[in-house]
């Protein structure tokens, strides 16, 4: 089974297309940006014949990427050349090439983007040239830049009636089953009461084989996202903490750019990951902020030396733009906590404040808690270094012990438009409030053995896009709500027929998924 991302993908690795793989994305309907895409992945590399007749079908049936092709990978220039391309031609060769891009050219390319004016086909093109070269580190941060241009900066820093209060934030990039961002916000609401420590935190949309914070935070009824700028002061006003998202005006050109790598598999990219967090860092700037730069078999990038270089660069960046950034690495070797799946981790975040226990593992609630509070504690010593950090960690440990990082929980939930009600019956039954029916499938181990590793990025493609019927790609909330519960973690023995995982909240599971989660384990015998 695979799919036009994977093959994607694939090719964009440099990787030979087989014939019947050439053959399906001839026979798929892909969007103009995925064949923008596909040509210059197979524009950069020695096709074979059936990669040839693919690249010349899809020129012969697009005038524009055969424009591309003929003014940025070299050859003659093609009689009919597409409306506006001339605008971009020196900015994508320049990036093909690796030279150096100028910063009207980033400034006109992330416009158009933002506006609309340039077509899909030319914008995947662009980003898969993009993340097969790679991007020097000046035209990274023209990027950035330009990105930031594209839309309005919200500095709440200097918002009156948040006067004497220090922002303070974390950011992810990307990984598996990410429940630290809804958790982190209630210990910040919980402190502001006695340390002057607020956040407006950015919450982003599914990326990849990733479920983002807002899909997660989306299942929960009722819950809105207040706008940057009044409405997400308001909401900060209200609780300390608002749950901001990449709307409105705020950098329009990643929420586009965004979206797009996640269809055309051009994700994993130093200069692209940089300047999409790195814009949206200084769109909306913080007194700190603490990047949370995840590796390994879970997030996008696979290993620690790519997360050290990424997270040095990025780190570089916005402290160069005036606000102070530090980071940490994360190894993302089996998800953290239990879940998989935008509702079902709501309800395991709600088991680690200290809510419905459930009959989750109680391994994962512990990991989860741990990551949670050396996050905490590293931003609050970072910003108020009169207070240890073992100290942070016993007072954020005492705040989940004591119930008041549960109370912080419902007063967010009351600020982003929850009503009591439904937070009272979200914290007591959160399955049955976030509509997940009862219903489950337990995916058996075939043999005896020990968990070796969890296929991740498999793991994650079922349960987003695989499961639920009504779930949509990249975003949006799944119906039914489902998600995945692991029953084994890595280095446990497991026999023949015990659980490795349940699919909840579905009763009717297409055999191919079932077949494909089973494998996912890799257990040693
Ligand atoms: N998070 C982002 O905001 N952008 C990326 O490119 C990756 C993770």
């Amino acid at each position: 089974m695979h799919s036009a991302v994977e093959l994607l993908y694939k090719s964009s690795c440099g990787k030979a297309l087989t014939s019947d793989e050439c053959s399906f994305l001839m026979g798929t309907q892909l969007s103009s940006a995925q064949l923008g895409a596909l040509a210059a992945a197979l524009s950069t590399k020695q096709c074979s014949l059936h990669e040839r007749n693919l690249l010349n079908s899809i020129r012969e049936d697009n005038v524009l990427i055969n424009a591309l092709m003929c003014n940025v990978t070299g050859g003659a220039m093609p009689e009919d050349d597409a409306p506006n391309l001339s605008r971009y031609v020196n900015f994508f060769r320049s990036t093909y090439y690796r030279q150096p891009v100028t910063k009207s050219q980033a400034d006109v390319f992330m416009r158009d983007v933002a506006s609309g004016v340039i077509q899909d086909a030319a914008i995947g093109f662009w980003l898969m040239i993009a993340k097969i070269k790679g991007l020097p580190l000046e035209t990274t941060r023209l990027l950035t830049d330009a990105m930031i241009a594209s839309g309005d900066v919200f500095d709440y820093r200097k918002e009156p009636s948040l006067n004497g209060y220090r922002l303070v934030r974390r950011y992810p990039t990307g990984a598996l089953s990410e429940k630290t961002a809804l958790i982190l916000p209630c210990l910040i609401s919980a402190f502001r009461h006695r340390y002057p420590v607020i956040s407006a935190f950015l919450v982003a949309k599914s990326l990849g084989f990733t479920g983002g914070t807002w899909d997660k935070l989306s299942s929960i009824p009722e819950f809105t996202f207040p706008l940057p700028g009044n409405q997400a002061i308001r909401a900060i006003e209200d609780c300390g903490v608002a749950m901001s998202v990449t709307d409105g005006t705020l950098n329009p050109a990643d929420r586009i750019l965004y979206r797009m790598r996640s269809a055309t598999a051009t994700i994993e990219c130093e200069g692209l990951i940089v300047s999409s967090i790195a814009s949206k860092q200084l769109a909306l700037p913080a007194h700190r902020l603490l990047m949370d730069v995840r590796y390994g078999v879970g997030a996008f990038l696979k290993t620690e030396r790519e997360a050290l270089s990424l997270a040095t660069i990025l780190c570089r960046i916005i402290n160069d733009n005036g606000v102070p950034c530090f980071f940490q690495l994360c190894d993302s070797l089996q998800p953290t906590g239990s879940s998989v799946g935008n509702s079902v981790e709501v309800a395991e975040a709600i088991a680690v404040l200290g809510g419905n226990p459930g009959a989750w593992d109680q391994r994962g609630i512990i990991e989860q808690r741990h990551l949670v509070v050396d996050f905490f504690s590293k931003l609050m010593s970072a910003e108020f270094p009169r207070i240890s950090q073992s100290e942070w960690s016993i007072q954020a440990n005492k705040s989940l012990d004591n119930g008041e990082a549960l109370t912080a929980f419902r007063s967010i939930l009351y600020a982003h438009g929850v009503s009591k009600s439904t937070v009272k019956a979200l914290v007591s039954s959160p399955f049955e409030t976030l509509g997940i029916n009862d219903t489950h499938v337990d995916i058996i181990s075939g043999m005896d053995g020990r968990l070796h590793s969890i296929d991740q990025v498999r793991l994650g493609h079922i349960v987003n896009f695989q499961l639920g019927s009504g779930a949509t790609r990249y975003g949006g909330v799944q119906q039914p709500p489902c998600g995945i519960i692991l029953h084994v973690r890595i280095g446990d023995k497991v026999s023949l027929g015990d659980v490795l995982c349940s699919i909840v909240g579905i009763a009717d599971v297409d055999s191919a998924i079932i077949a494909s989660l089973r494998d996912s384990f890799i257990i040693n015998t």
